[in-house]
């Protein structure tokens, strides 16, 4: 785990105090006008984190495609790709800026349910040959990105994303089930799939796949999902097409202080097993983590704006910070809880609760209950290196929060969207 604490009791993030970032920036290699709301990201325990999990596959020949969605930053993929790993893309956008930071053509996916033209063709365009699959989420797409491989003059690599929805409503648990439902092609639509791709001389199968959703803190469910690929592979090879891997997602559930057992490398080590005992042994196995690899070593540092106290009975009191749902949405989107703490060495005290909640005009900008002693001057809401700012905006007239990338024990980037932007983009749209 990233984020401790020094024997003072301030708050270390990559072997930084996180408070001396923004008080004296410069010996860490922090530019002078660093301010909070801040994302700040210890890149080492990222890729000591990739490294595991890829230990985890064993002998197993693998492809751990990075979900770009979980946080684009270019030191962070950059940083995965130098480790060798690839990316999964859902845009063009996505897909453009996995090569942009050195992710080979032949180590990137892309999936997407209503994927553009432009989207197939940055796919289907890229490097020499492509990059290495589009996952297929509908029989309905198959025509269209078959068109575009034509138009290119070239074959796309694709795969099929199977909705294991069939399979979760049996087990209802499994609560992303139904929003999943749009993703991937029901089982019962998958022998139409397998025909319309052999009828498209420009498509090439590949493999199979599935992301049987996200957060997940066991691995049973996972393995249900794998071995139902594996037989539906078994098939499609018994039926005369070797596949060249099999996809089993990402998914991989992290400790949001809740508990969270399972490791990324019990995923791997699990999946590892059962392919090789199965028809598809030797065959690749990708798997597409996101936030496992980055979630809990990111935090987001924000300043107490204004301590509120309403004088009711029972007494509550609000902890106002300067981050908000525009820069970490997560809590106000999905209810979910960070855990939150002083960047300061706590004062001795009894803690009591206060009720943080950033500046945004909305009920929903609230991160909840968190006990502090005394009033912390700035905080680190935790665990937030994944959907965070890849997932912020500037509602409300808020500019995008900074982030500041670790590694070696000191800075080695920093991203500062420029202040004036959201107001040069205003007159944009304003149209002065
Ligand atoms: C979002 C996504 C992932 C990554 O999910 P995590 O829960 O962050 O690991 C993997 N594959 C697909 C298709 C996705 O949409």
């Amino acid at each position: 785990m990233s984020f401790s604490r020094d024997d003072r009791g301030s708050a270390v993030l990559g072997g930084v105090p996180l408070a001396s970032l923004f008080d004296s920036p410069e010996p860490w290699g922090a530019p002078a006008e660093l301010t909070t709301p801040a994302y700040v990201y210890d890149l080492d325990a990222m890729t000591a984190e990739a490294r595991a999990l890829d230990a985890g596959f064993g002998d197993a020949p693998r492809l751990i495609a990075f979900a770009v969605k979980a946080n684009s930053a270019g030191p962070i993929v950059r940083a995965f790709a130098a480790c060798g790993l690839g990316a999964e893309a859902v845009s063009a956008g996505e897909c453009q800026l996995a090569l942009a930071c050195g992710v080979a053509p032949e180590r990137l996916l892309m999936s997407g349910v209503g994927k553009s033209r432009r989207d197939l063709d940055a796919a289907i365009g890229a490097g020499e040959q492509g990059i290495f699959a589009i996952q297929l989420e509908s029989v309905e797409e198959i025509p269209a990105v078959a068109a575009r491989a034509r138009a290119l003059g070239r074959t796309a690599r694709v795969s099929i994303r199977v909705n294991p929805s069939v399979e979760a409503a049996t087990h209802a648990h499994i609560a992303t089930g139904h929003d999943e439902a749009k993703f991937g092609v029901a089982l019962v639509d998958l022998p139409a799939a397998w025909d319309a791709i052999a009828r498209e001389p420009t498509l090439s199968l590949a493999g199979i796949g599935a992301h049987i959703g996200s957060q997940l803190t066991r691995t049973d469910e996972y393995l249900r999902g794998a071995r139902t690929l594996l037989d539906l592979a078994a098939e499609r090879e018994r039926a005369g097409t070797p596949l060249r891997f099999v996809d089993f997602g990402g998914g991989y559930g992290i400790d949001y202080g809740a508990g969270c057992d399972v490791r990324p490398a019990d995923f791997a080590r699990a999946a590892a097993q059962l392919v090789a005992q199965s028809p598809l042994a030797g065959r690749t196995i990708v798997v597409e983590p996101g936030r496992a690899l980055v979630a809990a070593h990111g935090v987001l540092c924000a300043t107490t704006i204004i301590a509120k106290r309403s004088r009711s009975t029972p007494e509550r009191r609000w902890l106002l910070i300067d981050a908000g749902m525009n820069d970490l949405l997560r809590p106000a989107l999905y209810a979910a809880r960070h855990r939150i703490e002083s960047l300061e060495p706590a004062p001795a005290g009894d803690p009591s609760t206060w009720r943080v909640a950033g500046p945004v005009c909305e009920s929903s900008d609230d991160f909840g209950d968190h006990l502090f002693a005394g009033v912390p001057a700035r905080v680190a809401i935790r665990d937030s290196g994944a959907y965070g700012y890849t997932m912020a905006s500037q509602y409300n007239g808020r500019a995008l929060p900074a982030e500041v990338f670790l590694s070696g024990g000191r800075v080695m980037a920093v991203h500062m969207p420029r202040r004036a932007e959201s107001w040069a983009d205003e007159r944009a749209r304003i149209g002065r």
